[in-house]
């Protein structure tokens, strides 16, 4: 179905803009009507022209459009497309793939373009946005199906006019559906309900061959399971259909203390196994003397109708953080949830948002998590993580994460740490070392039995991909052989 309003064949309403019209295969280059370069295209005889499907939506191909593309919330990696495709359905997305698929053109999907290095960028491929598939249906029992291109953001509003909420968010709400799927989606729920991959029942989905499937843990399983946190290589995701749990009105949110890493953990640990909290995050950061030292857990209690009203005496019993310091706040759900939007403003505000942001993203096994930690917290100085940026440290528990695409470390109680470095886009030095640091921290890491969570900047080969998969490794080869024979999917990442 075409998207609202319709808009078939409506690029000749940009009188400005040159309309692509077919690809010349003899010169590999699209072809526009008015003869003028367009960003990668150029005319070409018009007798090797093969002409473009018929498109609800735009094929663009102005410099504009494909400078956007070939940027990422990194700003580090920029490889330009020949085209972007911004669908005005998913029948668009089904005739690009196949078209594409036909010319050996790869094609990259693109949700908000946030992770770091390059993931959903094409040297002279076809970039293919899902933020015009931002469709939220009507919430129907305890589930709700949505377009890959809407923001979580969205879907908390639209359930939560129905008392409902998907269980688990990322701390950043403004991702799109289909890019948290197609890496993972953790956040401090996840001990209680695992990634956002686990609350997924259903998923509609563009094969690499160019095929509309719906998939699901009992129908076409072997596409499910390769598509959910399979990093855009078996197919793209248009649709998925989410279950919901009862929303919270107001949570109670605790900030506490910490200066001693290993009590800081096992009191993390503690929370994460007795399941005392909805939420459960921490962070280092730097104290006076520059040091990660500094240690704050967070935890979250919701209440009624989710949950208890929260009791701060049991809640804390027992934990072992610094006595002054904490704090205590009651706020509304949603608020709680966009937590992040004001400081978030504050750095579009300053510039810092444009900054490189050269991340680095592990997991690490809970039996090794503190010396890990501290190895790696030690290297640490201001200087590496710049201004706004910020460590994230935490426990999943691994029972709960059971889509075998998300690679987790074989331990029950692993914690994800992020170094969400930040640094100035032009100071390629400083990036160039600190995605150094990222390839030391990760081998360190990996040789410890650990992995990268991937959605930051660590530079990885064909080979680092087959071993960070693992056993999953067979089951995506076979899929991506079934469903993307050609191989045009998701070239970005790297994975093969
Ligand atoms: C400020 C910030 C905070 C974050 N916080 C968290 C957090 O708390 N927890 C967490 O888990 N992650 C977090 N992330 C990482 C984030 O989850 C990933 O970067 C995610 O991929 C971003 O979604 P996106 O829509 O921007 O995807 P994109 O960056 O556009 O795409 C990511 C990858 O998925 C592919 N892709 C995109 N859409 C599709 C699709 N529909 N079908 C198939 N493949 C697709 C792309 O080609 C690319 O390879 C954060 C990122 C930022 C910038």
């Amino acid at each position: 179905m075409p998207l609202e309003p319709t808009r078939r064949n409506a690029l000749h309403g940009f009188a400005a803009m040159a309309v692509v019209i077919g690809f010349d295969p003899l010169n590999r280059l699209w072809v526009t009507d008015d003869g003028r370069q367009e960003g990668g295209a150029r005319r070409a005889a018009s007798d090797t022209l093969e002409a473009l499907p018929p498109l609800d939506g735009t094929l663009l191909v102005d410099e504009a459009s494909l400078a956007a593309a070939a940027d990422d919330y990194g700003h580090i990696v920029h490889r330009t497309p020949s085209a972007v495709l911004r669908p005005g359905s998913v029948a668009d997305i089904v005739a690009m793939v196949r078209y594409c698929n036909a010319r050996g053109l790869k094609v990259a999907p693109r949700g908000q373009g946030h992770t770091t290095y390059g993931q959903a960028q094409t040297e002279g491929g076809l970039v293919v946005e899902t933020s015009p598939l931002d469709r939220i249906g009507q919430v129907s029992g305890n589930t709700v199906t949505v377009g890959a291109g809407a923001l979580w953001s969205s879907v908390a509003k639209a359930t939560l006019a129905h008392g409902l909420t998907p269980p688990v968010f990322t701390d950043y709400i403004e991702l799109s559906v289909g890019g948290t799927l197609s890496v993972g989606g953790l956040g401090g729920q996840t001990h209680r309900h695992g990634s956002q991959l686990d609350t997924v029942t259903e998923l509609k989905v563009v094969t690499g061959a160019g095929e509309l499937i719906t998939c699901s843990p009992t129908r076409r399983a072997d596409l499910f399971r390769a598509v959910l946190g399979g990093l855009g290589q078996c197919a793209i995701i248009v649709g998925a259909t989410l279950r919901l749990v009862t929303a919270p009105e107001t949570v109670r949110h605790y900030q506490l203390p910490y200066s001693d890493l290993e009590t800081f953990l096992a009191d993390q640990r503690r929370l994460v196994t007795e399941g005392r909290f909805s939420y459960v995050e921490g962070q280092v950061s730097a104290a006076e003397d520059g040091s990660f030292t500094t240690y704050v857990l967070e935890a979250v209690a919701y209440g009624p109708p989710a949950g208890p009203a929260p009791d701060d005496t049991q809640l804390l019993a027992g934990l072992r953080h610094d006595p002054a310091g904490a704090q205590i706040a009651d706020m509304g759900y949603y608020a709680f949830l966009d937590r992040l939007a004001a400081g978030v403003a504050a750095l579009k505000e300053a510039g810092l948002w444009d900054w490189a942001h050269p991340w680095l993203n592990v997991m690490l096994p809970g039996d090794s998590a503190a010396p890990l930690a501290a190895s790696l917290l030690q290297d640490l100085g201001p200087d590496d993580v710049g201004p706004g940026g910020v460590v994230l440290l935490y426990p999943l528990l691994r029972e709960r994460l059971r889509q075998p695409m998300l690679r987790t470390p074989d331990d029950p109680v692993p914690y994800l740490m992020s170094v969400l470095r930040a640094c100035p886009p032009g100071d390629t030095a400083t990036v160039d070392r600190l995605l150094a640091a990222n390839r030391t921290a990760y081998e360190t890491v990996r040789d410890s039995g650990g992995l990268q969570y991937p959605v930051g900047s660590i530079p990885f080969t064909a080979a680092d991909w087959r071993d960070h998969f693992g056993p999953a490794w067979p089951q995506l080869a076979a899929a991506r052989k079934c469903y993307d024979p050609r191989g045009v999917l998701t070239p970005g990442q790297g994975v093969f």
